[in-house]
């Protein structure tokens, strides 16, 4: 009996190992842009902040979690950093206030969630993560996603919470500078993971463009435009000028381009950042495919990002290199 229960236990053992891939990792950004020549200081900060979302993500990982959970964790962390175009310290509308939006996607199921124009929640990718896990809908907005957040005890805070002193000397000069059209703020915080039973994720959370008419959606909370995850082919976040991944459908086309027509990540990532460019659309993805390879591709002068693999050593970097 003993000798059978010990071939049965090895017999599981062999199963839970086989099913573990032999990479994970994740990649995360906090926007892309105009970003040139920081004062050291600055980019200190953002390297810090940077690294602490990747290994709180990683860590995640590394002790067998969800690549779900990594994701959102990396996101939570950029968030709370004023640093970033995301919770506290996103970009102002029109109107002088931060309206938040923000989605994710679990690549095993299919399941996603997004948000879209809420004033009041602290870290809006998790209640992105309720609307997936907790309501039959994909998306909700405004004043509804924030009722049923409540449901669900979500943080809420008051619209004070998310304007930093920076911001709003930011917003009241370009209030002043106004119909200049190059009103591009960079900052949008997102995630991508693989994690060890090769389930992928993907997550994308911002405060939107400088100046934007209130009510304006972009392409963070829309699932196929700046999100997407399947285990079939890749989780891809974006960041940039959202009516443009929007148009073209961003993250779903690198994901169609492997799925349809056997791309390779890379490959992928490049033709549709090609298309960006020639519509005139500017910004960048980070991307991780089911092997655990990696894309981080952009068309602008910066872009913060970093990547921790497993067995690699993190990886951290701002501007374009040349
Ligand atoms: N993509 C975001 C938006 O258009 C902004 C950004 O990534 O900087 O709302």
């Amino acid at each position: 009996m003993r000798i059978l229960i010990r071939i049965l236990f090895f017999i599981l053992l062999s199963i839970s190992t086989i099913a573990q891939s032999a990479k994970y990792g994740i990649v995360v950004h906090g926007g892309a842009g105009v970003i040139k020549n920081l004062p050291p200081d600055k980019e200190k900060e953002y390297i810090s902040k940077l690294s602490e979302a990747i290994e709180a993500g990683y860590k995640i990982l590394e002790s067998g979690g969800s690549s779900l959970d990594a994701v959102t964790k990396a996101i939570n962390i950029l968030e709370d950093s004023p640093l970033f175009n995301a919770g506290k310290g996103a970009v102002l509308t029109e109107n002088g206030i931060a309206e938040l939006d923000a989605s994710i996607m679990d690549g095993k199921t299919l399941m996603a969630g997004a948000v879209a124009g809420v004033h009041h929640v602290k870290n809006p990718i998790n209640l992105a993560r309720l609307i997936m896990e907790k309501s039959p809908h994909v998306m909700m907005i405004g004043n509804g996603a924030e009722e049923f957040g409540k449901l669900f005890n979500i943080e809420l805070v008051d619209s004070s919470y998310f304007i930093t002193n920076e911001r709003w000397n930011q917003y009241l000069k370009m209030k002043q500078e106004y119909e200049k059209k190059d009103v591009e703020k960079h900052g949008t915080v997102g995630a991508v993971a693989l994690d060890k039973y090769g389930n992928l994720a993907a997550g994308t959370s911002t405060g939107g463009m400088m100046m934007k008419k209130f009510g304006r959606v972009g392409d963070s909370p829309i699932i196929g435009a700046g999100t997407y995850a399947n285990n079939n082919t890749c989780a891809v976040s974006g960041t940039g000028h959202g009516e443009y991944f929007i148009r073209l459908g961003i993250a779903r086309d690198i994901s169609s381009l492997m799925e349809y027509k056997n791309l390779s990540l890379s490959d992928a990532v490049k033709e549709v950042i090609n298309k960006l460019t020639q519509i005139g659309g500017t910004g960048g993805v980070i991307a991780i495919d089911k092997s655990g390879n990696i894309a981080i591709t952009f068309n602008t002068d910066g872009m913060f990002r970093g990547y921790l693999l497993s067995d690699e050593k993190i990886n951290i970097k701002i501007y374009k290199e040349e």
